[in-house]
């Protein structure tokens, strides 16, 4: 659990082109770890840890009961601990893994978007969404992305770092704190659902992810009691990751994000695709269908021109209806483009023709709102900003 650091997969999207050595060379450029963290411990390492600070095995349980009970890791918080105590355990179970250097507010404060710095100085970002009936975080598990996609704010950065559990977990704990405090529009409320959609490929930082995973979705004192159903895990298509995922039997939900129904227009857009095409990545994602009995979420960034047409969506349509039915929903997402880019939004009468095409071949598609256009809303877009 503590190890932590670098892609287990090393998983690039394909040959050895400049712009991917470049991302490699960042890759291994480590800056150090991340101060250990209790989301980074196993049992036996925070008991081991507790040891050293003379702390009987119990303590740990309350500190677990502190930490995911109630989002706490302020000493002053901590009344059933001797008072003499508290403040190094706090200190040494709860170092400050990210630190909120801006905040932009959006939809009358239902939408929160934070930029936090890592302990390296690394910017990474997480966006809250309150709904009526669900409240939703988008998590960073990546600081950056090396995937490349020309298209996205996060891949201009490149990546630079996988994130410990500690620091993505980090993100559920302060925002399901801030749900629960009332510090959102709309008064006190629960964090419900989490999606692995910020800066990064989950599938390339795997264990960090899957320990987040647990932890987020455990019972309290072990984790958020957060339902692993109301969880995303997406990639980009990352086919090893998605195998290795439907093994664990946790019943996450899969998005994968394809963007073009066919090679040629993947190959360009999504530089894995080079790597596992678009037969492969559907074939993948179809076996998580049948083995976590959840339905696939296919996002598709609306780009206009490019992969917005008719005979685009009527190539989705005949792709994933070969498998059969209902066992993928699709999740047309208007492009946020960013700034001075070739790419960009389709136009609103595409987009409708788009979901005409997809429902009259029985598929299930609901356009994605974009909540956060107003505040640099598409990821990586502050962090780039920022630097
Ligand atoms: S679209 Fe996703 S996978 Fe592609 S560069 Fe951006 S964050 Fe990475």
């Amino acid at each position: 659990m503590t190890d932590h650091d670098l892609p287990e997969t090393g998983i690039t999207p394909g040959g050895t082109s400049g712009a991917f050595r470049d991302v490699l060379s960042k890759d291994h450029a480590r800056r150090g770890k991340p101060p250990a963290h209790f989301a980074d411990m196993d049992e036996q390492e925070r008991i081991a840890r507790a040891a050293e600070l003379g702390l009987p095995k119990f303590r740990v349980r309350q500190l677990a009961n502190h930490y995911y009970g109630h989002c706490d890791v302020n000493a002053a918080e901590f009344t059933d601990f001797p008072a003499a105590r508290r403040e190094e355990a706090a200190a040494a179970f709860f170092p400050e893994l990210i630190h909120e250097v801006t905040r932009q507010v959006a939809d009358e404060g239902m939408t929160v978007k934070t930029l936090w710095r890592l302990f390296d100085g690394s910017l990474i970002e997480s966006v809250l969404m309150r709904y009526p009936n669900r409240t939703t975080l988008c998590i960073s598990s990546q600081v950056g992305c090396g995937m490349g996609c020309p298209f996205c704010a996060t891949g201009q950065l490149g990546l630079t770092r996988n994130m410990s559990a500690g620091e993505i977990v980090e993100q559920v704990r302060v925002a399901a704190r801030a749900m629960r405090d009332g510090e959102v529009a709309g008064g006190p409320g629960r964090l419900s659902n989490v999606v692995f959609m910020g800066m990064g490929e989950p599938m390339g930082n795997y264990r960090s992810v899957l320990s987040a995973v647990r932890q987020i979705s455990a019972m309290p004192p072990e984790g958020f009691g957060i339902s692993a159903r109301n969880i995303t895990v997406s990639t980009v298509g990352v086919v090893p990751g998605i195998r290795r995922l439907a093994e664990e039997g946790i019943p996450v939900r899969l998005a994968v994000s394809l963007h073009a129904p066919n090679d040629e227009l993947r190959d360009e857009l999504v530089p894995m695709n080079r790597r596992f095409d678009t037969t492969q990545v559907l074939d993948a994602a179809h076996d998580y269908f049948l083995a976590s009995k959840r339905r696939v979420s296919i996002e598709y960034a609306l780009m206009r021109g490019i992969n917005d047409q008719a005979e685009h969506a009527r190539q989705l349509a005949r792709r994933l209806n070969h498998y059969g039915d209902n066992w993928a929903h699709v999740n047309p997402i208007p492009l946020n483009p960013i700034e001075g880019s070739r790419w960009t939004a389709s136009d609103p009468e595409d987009e409708r023709r788009f979901l005409e095409i997809l429902h009259a071949a029985g598929i299930t598609a609901t356009l994605r709102d974009t909540r956060g256009q107003d505040i640099d809303g598409a990821c990586g877009q502050l962090a780039a900003k920022e630097r």
